[in-house]
Order: C-alpha cells, then sequence, then structure tokens
C-alpha cells in the first residue's frame, strides 16, 4: 500500500455508491473524507444560513451555485496540511469547480493524484435510489436499500431510524441524473485530459467495487 499522501476525487451519478466507497476508502488509508452532500445535510439539520439554501436545492434535484459550494471546499481544504490524506466524494460537480480546486491545489503546491469515477446505467441508478433510506441516529448517517433486509433490521434493532432523503423522492431522481449528465459528466473529459481518469463499474457489489479503486490507488 502506498505510504504517500493521496488526494483523490471519487465521482459517479446518483446511486453510485460513493459514500459507501468512501466509507471504506476512509478506513483502509485514513483519508480525510470531505462529502460536499453530507456536509449540506448536516447544515440543515443544524438549520444555518446554508442548510436552509441547500434544502431549496435538495428538493429540486439541482446543484447548489458554484460560488458557494468552491468556498465551502476551500475552507476546508485549506485546514488539511500538506501530509494529510483527501478524498473529495461529491466535488467538483462542474468545470468551473474543477477549475477553482485546481487553482486552489497549485496555490497550495500540491495537486490531485487521481480522479476515480464510478459508472451505473440510469434503470440500476433509479433502481438503488428509489430504494434507498438513510439509517440515521447511529453516528455518520449510511444508506441501505430496503430489499437488504438483514441491514434494515439491523438499523431499527440498534435504535437508527430509516429516513428517505428529501432527493430521493422519485421525481427528483430523474432530476438528478439529467443534471449529473448535463452538468458533471462533462468532467470526464476534463479528467481524462489531464491523464487522472480511471473509470470503474460500480454495477458489482460494493466489496469488488473498492478492490478495483484500491487497485487503481495501489499503483499511484
Ligand atoms: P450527494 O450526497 O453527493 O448526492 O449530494 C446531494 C446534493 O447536494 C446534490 O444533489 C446537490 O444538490 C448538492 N451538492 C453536493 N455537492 C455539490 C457540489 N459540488 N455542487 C453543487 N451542489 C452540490
Amino acid at each position: 500500500m502506498t505510504t504517500q499522501p493521496l488526494h483523490i476525487i471519487l465521482m459517479g451519478a446518483p446511486g453510485a455508491g460513493k459514500s459507501t466507497q468512501s466509507r471504506m476508502l476512509k478506513a483502509r488509508y485514513q483519508m480525510n473524507v470531505l462529502a460536499t452532500g453530507q456536509m449540506l445535510r448536516d447544515e440543515v439539520t443544524k438549520q444555518t444560513a446554508l442548510g436552509l439554501l441547500a434544502d431549496s436545492y435538495f428538493q429540486r434535484g439541482t446543484l447548489l451555485p458554484d460560488d458557494v459550494m468552491i468556498a465551502v471546499i476551500t475552507e476546508r481544504l485549506i485546514h488539511l496540511t500538506k501530509n494529510q490524506s483527501f478524498l473529495l466524494d461529491g466535488f467538483p460537480r462542474t468545470v468551473v469547480q474543477a477549475e477553482a480546486l485546481d487553482q486552489l491545489m497549485q496555490r497550495q503546491g500540491d495537486a490531485i493524484d487521481a480522479v476515480i469515477s464510478l459508472s451505473l446505467s440510469d434503470q440500476e441508478a433509479v433502481r438503488r435510489l428509489g430504494g434507498r433510506r438513510m439509517c440515521e441516529g447511529l453516528g455518520e448517517p449510511f444508506p441501505l436499500h430496503i430489499d437488504d433486509k438483514t441491514s434494515v433490521e439491523a438499523c431499527v434493532r440498534l435504535g437508527g431510524r430509516l429516513v428517505t432523503r428529501p432527493d430521493d423522492e422519485p421525481h427528483v431522481i430523474l432530476e438528478r441524473l439529467r443534471v449529473y449528465e448535463e452538468e458533471t459528466a462533462p468532467l470526464l473529459d476534463y479528467y481524462q485530459h489531464q491523464g487522472l481518469l480511471h473509470t470503474i463499474s460500480a454495477e458489482g457489489k460494493p466489496e469488488s467495487v473498492q478492490e478495483q479503486i484500491v487497485q487503481v490507488l495501489d499503483g499511484i
């Protein structure tokens, strides 16, 4: 396993399993995971000004403005020291955000090492998101699928609550997939040109997707 600090971007359409993979990678590489969607949901819970703003975008399934998200991520990244590994889950989501990230990394004398893109068919994304619930109340909220009876029962037995994310409502799911295609998918070309892109199929089980990501990261 590599001992260099890793600076990784994890991309993928909604439902591709970014948060599941980030949790596993965090444990394996002791990385700081900066997950913008979860940061925003925490702000919604705390009812801050950013949370109130985010909530209105969640209801529609659209992206928050670039300047807001660039400020959020800059604030977090400048507090990390050079030798700390990080994984960005959910940022950047537009070319404008990617350019701002490049500039920030340059100013810090650093660079992104790899971009992992998890690919998934729309059909499977709709199936996963339609059945996704968050298990809340047991530490960091985590996703599970309603067909996974064992996980559902374990969540409830341990005192957790099953909650549907507002942006997992059926009419919002389709809008999020459209927004991904239109605003985020162009980033694949952007990172391909930089020679950083690694595309991995997310159709398999989380463990096998994880294995493929680990192969990429250990090869850096
Ligand atoms: P996620 O948990 O990554 O699926 O993000 C949930 C929602 O948070 C997205 O659908 C957006 O509304 C918002 N969001 C998260 N990250 C970003 C970002 N980098 N730019 C704009 N909006 C974001």
